[in-house]
């Protein structure tokens, strides 16, 4: 007998008879005899809502805190939901919040990270041959406020829940049936991953692979999880999320391509070159909580260089204005910026052990006449920045040159 926790995403709960098919299958693990705790998010489409009520209602500037007891409502609708649907079915079962699991986080409302998981209720409600079913995203802090854990949060939950009570595996139900060589929605000919390491997960859904929330992947990662992607409504054996690093002739270099659109770029021309510079200019966005992502400086000509970095498109109006006046300060010769730019990564550990794999890349960028504006590297990835125009076509051209196409099916 195994216990296993499943979590299943918006789309897969996103109406009552969806909720149906989720309670169908959980009895059916059920009836196979292993004990499961179920993490569900909000329907899909609910907690978007949510936010944009919160807007409305405070000028755009929701205060976090009662952002937090709003949106936490999306989760607490369908566990009572699921619940309710398994009872029907004969299956014994009950919900849980957050709070009332207590699963403590710290007290960053919006984005609140998980602290310690209480297992004693869970592990009660199992033995007394119960599934339980939990509200992903949420949590509660030492204060007793309602807490959120950042978008995609109850991919976390999942994988935290799953650690806390040593589970034999996390299986993360979803609309695709695994992690993909890149996004199936814009490159149709993506292929299914048999197996991703850790490592590489955390790569592809920091640069943007929004399959995973980052956190899970790292909590998993630490806290050596058993994980698992699959489809919630098809049979197959998804894409498990595995430590080893398997080394074989058949290893791709590249096991994935991730992208995004939630950077943008400023820069800083015609500062004086001289020590102390980068500081003088990072410190104070630094000091303004902005999180600064790739840098770029430039050779000095004339004793002064220009500076470049890409920040979060939500931080830009605000690093912008300091940044103005960092450029007063140092009599710069002025600010520039760009928020139409997009991030594409290459990502694999097959980098490793193999040279030129980011000549390959520019290449193959080369012959589409995509312009690269910015270059960042570390041992298992390689990424650019480029119009964000160009997104699309740079994906599905390195998504070919790195030979991940899935073969033309006949008739195709
Ligand atoms: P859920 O609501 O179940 O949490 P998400 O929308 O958060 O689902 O994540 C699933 C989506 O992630 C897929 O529909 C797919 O478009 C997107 N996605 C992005 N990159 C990948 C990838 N490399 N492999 C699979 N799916 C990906
Ligand atoms: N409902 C939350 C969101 O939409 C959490 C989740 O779905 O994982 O971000
Ligand atoms: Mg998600």
């Amino acid at each position: 007998m195994a216990l296993i926790v499943q979590k299943f995403g918006g789309t897969s709960v996103g109406t009552v008879e969806r909720i149906q098919q989720v309670a169908e299958k959980v009895k059916k693990f059920r009836e196979n005899g292993d004990d499961i705790v179920v993490v569900v998010s909000a329907m899909s489409g609910e907690t978007n809502r949510l936010i944009e009520l919160a807007k409305q209602a405070s000028d755009d500037q929701p205060v976090p805190r009662e952002l937090d007891v709003m949106l936490s409502t999306g989760e607490q609708v369908t566990i009572a939901l699921l619940t309710m649907a398994l009872i029907r079915r004969g299956v014994p079962a009950v919900s849980y919040t957050g709070n009332q699991v207590r699963i403590l986080t710290d007290s960053a409302h919006n984005k609140a990270r998980i602290l310690q998981i209480d297992d004693q209720k869970l592990r009660a409600d199992l033995k007394a041959g119960r599934v339980v079913v939990v509200a992903g995203f949420q949590g509660v802090d030492e204060h007793g406020n309602i807490t959120t854990l950042g978008r995609g949060g109850s991919d976390t939950t999942g994988v935290a829940l799953a650690a806390a009570l040593k589970a034999d595996e996390c299986q993360i139900y979803t609309d695709v049936d695994g992690v993909y060589t890149t996004d199936p929605r814009v490159v149709p000919q993506a292929q299914r991953l048999e197996k991703i390491t850790f490592e590489e997960m955390l790569e592809m859904a920091s640069l943007g692979s929004k399959v995973l929330q980052i956190r899970s992947v790292e909590f998993a990662g630490k806290y050596n999880v058993p994980l698992r992607v699959l489809h919630s409504f098809k049979e197959g054996p998804g894409t498990l999320i595995t430590l080893d690093e398997e080394e074989s002739m058949e290893q791709p270099i590249i096991s994935g391509i991730a992208f995004n659109r939630d950077e943008a770029k400023l820069t800083i021309r015609g500062v004086p070159d001289i020590p102390g510079v980068a500081f003088k200019i990072l410190g104070p966005v630094s000091a303004a909580n902005i999180e600064v992502d790739m840098i770029v400086q430039n050779v000095a000509h004339d004793n002064t260089t220009d500076f470049t970095f890409t920040v979060h498109r939500n931080d830009y109006q605000a690093a912008q204005q300091v940044l103005e006046n960092t450029a007063r300060e140092l009599g710069a010769r002025e600010v520039v910026g760009d928020i139409k730019i997009a991030k594409v990564s290459i990502v694999g550990v097959g980098m490793r052990s193999h040279a030129g794999v980011a000549s390959r890349m520019f290449e193959a960028l080369a012959k589409e006449n995509i312009n690269i504006q910015m270059i960042s590297t570390s041992e298992i990835k390689v990424s650019v920045v480029i119009e964000e125009k160009y997104l699309e076509l740079a994906v599905r051209a390195l998504h070919t040159a790195f030979e991940l196409d899935a073969p033309a099916r006949q008739g195709d």
